[in-house]
C-alpha cells in the first residue's frame, strides 16, 4: 500500500520540500528523506512505508510507559520502520535506523485485530520507532476509527501544523524528552531541542493525556543544571505532569 504524503512542497522541476518534520528534507526525484518514509517519486512526495510494520504486540499499558492512563489494561502496539532523529544511543536501532522486515497491516485489517484482541479497551499504541513518520497511516486509521484510542510513544519531533491536524484525534502521549540543551540535540540527534519542547506545550494545551520519558545517559545529559532546567520546565507546564526516568544500557553495534 502507498500513499501520497501530506505536508511537502514543490520546488523547481521535480525537486519538493517535506514539511513534516523540522529537518525539512530537500528531496530530488527519487530521492528519500532522512526518516527513510518519504520518497519523491516524479515531484510528488510518497508515504512508501504505509501500513508496513515492524512488529505487532499486545502490551500492559504500562510498558509504554503510560502509568496513569487506564492502568493495567492492555494495549495491541505496533510501529513503522523508521524515525527522523538519528539518536548515537538509540536502544531500538534495529528497527529505528536500518532496514527490518515488515508486514503490511492495513487500516482496516488493524481495526479487526484490535476488536479481537482488545475487546474491553479498544485503544491502539504506534510505538517501537518513531510514529510520527507514520503520519498519514495513523491519521487515516484515527479518522475512520474515532471509537478507538490513539496513543502515541514518539520524539515529538514534528511541525506545528500536522501536530495541530493530529491531536484532536489522539487520547494520549509519552514524549521523549531526550536532554535540555540543544547541544544534545544536535550532535547526539541529529535535531533541535526547542521543536520539542513547543510541542509538548501543545499538548498540554491541547488536553491530550501526557507523560514524558526521559533517557538518563551518564555523563551525557545528566548534569544537575540541565535536570533542574528540565524540573523547572515541566514544573512550569504542569506540576503533575508524569516524568519517567528510563535507564541506558549501552548498546554494541
Ligand atoms: S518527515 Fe522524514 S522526509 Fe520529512 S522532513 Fe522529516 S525526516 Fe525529512
Amino acid at each position: 500500500m502507498k500513499r501520497k504524503a501530506m505536508y511537502y512542497r514543490n520546488e523547481e522541476d521535480t525537486t519538493l520540500v517535506c514539511e513534516l518534520c523540522p529537518k525539512y528534507c530537500v528531496l530530488t526525484d527519487g530521492a528519500l528523506g532522512g526518516c527513510r518514509a518519504r520518497k519523491n517519486l516524479g515531484g510528488i512526495l510518497m508515504a512508501t512505508n504505509y501500513a508496513l510494520a515492524t512488529g505487532l504486540s499486545l502490551d500492559r499499558i504500562e510498558k509504554k510507559p503510560l502509568y496513569h492512563y487506564y492502568p493495567g489494561s492492555r494495549i495491541l502496539s505496533l510501529g513503522p520502520n523508521s524515525c527522523n532523529l538519528q539518536c548515537s544511543f538509540c536502544q531500538n536501532y534495529q528497527i529505528s535506523q536500518m532496514h527490518a522486515a515488515t508486514q503490511e497491516i492495513s487500516p482496516e485489517f488493524l481495526r479487526d485485530v484490535i476488536a479481537q484482541h482488545c475487546a474491553e479497551a479498544l485503544q491502539v499504541a504506534f510505538t517501537y520507532t518513531e510514529p510520527l513518520t507514520w503520519y498519514e497511516y495513523i491519521l487515516d486509521f484515527a479518522r475512520e476509527n474515532p471509537e478507538v484510542r490513539i496513543v502515541l510513544v514518539t520524539n515529538g519531533y514534528i511541525n506545528p501544523r500536522p501536530l495541530a491536524e493530529l491531536l484532536p484525534h489522539v487520547s494520549a502521549m509519552n514524549i521523549d524528552l531526550k536532554a535540555m540543551s540543544e547541544s544534545f540535540y544536535a550532535s547526539e540527534c541529529r535535531g533541535h531541542l526547542e521543536p520539542v519542547l513547543e510541542n509538548i506545550r501543545a499538548c498540554v494545551a491541547a488536553g491530550v493525556h501526557l507523560e514524558l520519558t526521559f533517557l538518563l545517559i551518564p555523563g551525557l545529559n545528566d548534569a544537575p543544571s540541565e535536570l533542574m532546567a528540565m524540573r523547572d520546565f515541566i514544573a512550569e507546564l504542569n506540576p503533575e505532569l508524569p516524568l519517567h526516568v528510563s535507564a541506558y544500557h549501552r548498546i554494541i553495534r
